[in-house]
């Protein structure tokens, strides 16, 4: 699809770097009051008054991140503004501000670099965010994309990793495990195609889990919600490798242990369909699939009544003494250590 056979798609030779980065960024207007200078100068140059102001940034590589295959170019762009503002949400921020840099082959055509522009202004317009800067260069492979988002919270509202209490409650949003089982469906279909071209699958069953993993959304919801509600979580991490290796990095920077319920761990009624056509146990993806994009957080029991009624939050366990460890309750009641499998960015690559 982005081979650059078609005689109507431009190369990006007939552009240059500069009628590039114009053609593609002519669309962003800038929403934010922070936003003093965006696209066009050396550098942007914000403006936060007294809030701090939070800063994450991640690196996306084809063949690594995403396989173009089944990744649309514009769900690849608008994924990876997501995963970034997912972690701004996880300090209790407001996001506001992205950048974006991209290293691309000349295997890709303008018409390509639009449909990720697209999907990148259409995660900035619906997340109200500015895209002031960047930056294009050449790759002799593949395509390389990293964003850098930048927030703004005041001191007193930042939540960091290491303010798990003992006896606070683990909350969790939405449901575990879809995206990761989203995309063992669209390994599965490319195989299938790989076999069979014509093959037309059916995807009906999956749709919930292809969405997932395909057009995540990132909790900016829940930093309202929360800010409603009066609540300040005293620890928060985005789930993105799976909520074992979350809850355990939140124990380990706050010094404690916790108990998980098996039993509570959110899951949508097509993961629990996938996992039993697949014969794969549904707890252990929701423990260690990735790519949910939900927030981890613990709250002091005083503020149970507040949350317990709301549909988008799980309370999944609590925490402990450091010395009790880190633990999974089973259905059966026996209690099983917790392990962290998540994905290991540095030594599994599948
Ligand atoms: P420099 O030579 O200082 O690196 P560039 O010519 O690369 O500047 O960029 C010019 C302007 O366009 C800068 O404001 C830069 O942040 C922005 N920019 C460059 N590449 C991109 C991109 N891929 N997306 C958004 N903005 C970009
Ligand atoms: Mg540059």
């Amino acid at each position: 699809m982005i081979e650059n056979k078609n005689q109507e798609l431009t190369p990006l030779s007939a552009l240059g770097e500069f009628a590039l980065i114009d053609h593609l960024t002519k669309n962003f207007k800038i929403k934010q009051k922070s936003t003093v200078r965006g696209i066009g100068d050396d550098a942007a140059v914000l403006e936060f008054n007294d809030a701090k102001v939070v800063v994450s940034t991640d690196l996306l590589i084809e063949g690594v991140h995403f396989d173009l295959s089944y990744m649309p170019l514009k769900h690849l762009g608008y994924k990876a503004v997501i995963i970034n503002l997912s972690d701004i949400y996880a300090m209790n921020a407001k996001a506001s501000q992205i950048t974006v840099s991209i290293a691309i082959s000349n295997r890709f055509p303008l018409e390509a670099l639009e449909e990720l522009y697209s999907g990148i202004e259409t995660a900035s317009e619906i997340y109200n965010i500015d895209v002031v800067g960047g930056d294009t260069t050449s790759s002799t492979t593949g395509l390389l994309i990293s964003i850098t988002a930048i927030g703004e919270v005041l001191e007193e509202n930042v939540v960091y990793r290491n303010g798990a209490n003992q006896n606070d409650l683990i909350v969790v949003t939405g449901d575990l495990g879809a995206a990761y089982l989203g995309l063992q469906i669209l390994e599965r279909e490319k195989q299938v195609y790989k076999v069979n071209p014509n093959n037309q699958p059916d995807l009906d069953q999956y749709s919930y889990l292809i969405e997932r993993q395909l057009k995540p959304e990132a909790r900016r919801d829940i930093v309202t919600l929360l800010n409603e509600l009066k609540v300040k979580p005293t620890s928060m991490i985005d789930i993105s490798d799976g909520l074992s290796s979350e809850i355990m990095h939140l124990c380990k920077h706050s010094k404690v242990g916790c108990d998980l319920y098996e039993n509570k761990i959110p899951l949508d009624p097509q993961v629990i369909s996938t996992c039993e056509e697949f014969g794969m146990d549904s707890t252990t993806i929701a423990l260690n699939g990735g790519e949910d994009y939900e927030l981890l957080f613990t709250v002091s029991q005083e503020d149970y009544p507040k949350l317990k009624a709301n549909p988008n939050l799980t309370v999944i366990g609590y925490i402990r003494e450091e010395n009790a460890g880190m633990h999974l309750i089973t259905r059966a009641e026996s209690k099983i250590p917790l392990k962290a499998q998540g994905w290991n960015a540095l030594n599994d690559q599948t």
